[in-house]
């Protein structure tokens, strides 16, 4: 194949992915490769494409570059909405939930305290959270794009900032989360709490908690007792430092 011409212009989002700040460019394409490939070998990994226009007919991934194409690539419009089937994503996930990469275990904690549905497991690689990402239409939480790139990943989010709280306002914003199942989950394991009885576990108290606390909750996997002590009010602050709005 003889090598062509195409030319990008980017919305202003992908800075932070392009070399130099370059939003606008031409490309010498000296292989036959779909418009995914191109795009993802200027490191963008596909879940953070939202549209992709060759002139003005939007294109899928598999679309392949002709010379003197014209590329216009735009962001997803936030809060991102993954009921909606688009060109690039042509299956609708059902509800909202994620799955944490190893370098993001501490943002996993901070959104079960938030009530969201989120998987992790420090030992899985790379192919076993593609592969469930895949089987439980999941949306992959991760710093490393390799990851974000791979076939069965469909929608996904590469953090920007290195602290679990900035991650947690990151994604708060790009997935509109609201914070309303706050106190739901085990952080631990993520199953959903379930209110206990105080005298089934009356063994298992500190004789403080015994006196001053009268609603508890328990974890149906792991057993761990949750009340709304010292430790819920800590969690309470840290989502409103972050920008959940909380009911009492
Ligand atoms: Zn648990």
């Amino acid at each position: 194949m003889t090598s062509f011409k195409i030319y990008f212009i980017f919305s202003s989002e992908y800075k932070f992915f392009l070399k130099n700040n370059n939003l606008n460019f031409g490309y010498t394409l000296k292989r036959r490769a779909s418009i995914k490939d191109i795009l993802e070998s200027f490191g963008i990994p596909h879940p953070e494409i939202g549209k992709i226009f060759c002139f003005q007919q939007e294109v899928d991934f598999f679309y392949i570059p002709k010379p003197r194409d014209v590329f216009k690539v735009y962001y997803h419009t936030l809060p991102l909405d993954i009921s909606q089937k688009s060109i690039l994503r042509p299956r609708r996930f059902l509800e909202l939930k994620f799955i944490c990469d190893v370098n993001v275990g501490k943002l996993a904690t901070l959104l079960r305290m938030a009530g969201e549905d989120v998987l992790y497991n420090p030992i899985w690689d790379d192919f076993k959270i593609a592969q469930l990402a895949w089987q439980e239409q999941r949306v992959v939480l991760t710093k490393d794009r390799g990851l974000l790139k791979r076939k069965l990943v469909e929608w996904g989010y590469l953090l920007r900032s290195s602290s679990p709280d900035l991650q947690l306002k990151e994604v708060k914003r790009v997935f509109g989360l609201k914070g309303t199942n706050i106190f739901k989950r085990c952080l631990c394991c993520n199953a959903v709490l379930e209110p206990i009885e105080k005298t089934k576990i009356l063994d298992k108290l500190e004789p403080k908690t015994k006196k001053y606390y009268n609603e508890f909750f328990i974890c149906p996997e792991c057993g761990k007792i949750y009340w709304r002590g010292s430790h819920f009010e800590y969690m309470r602050k840290r989502l409103l430092k972050n920008g959940f709005k909380l009911a009492r």
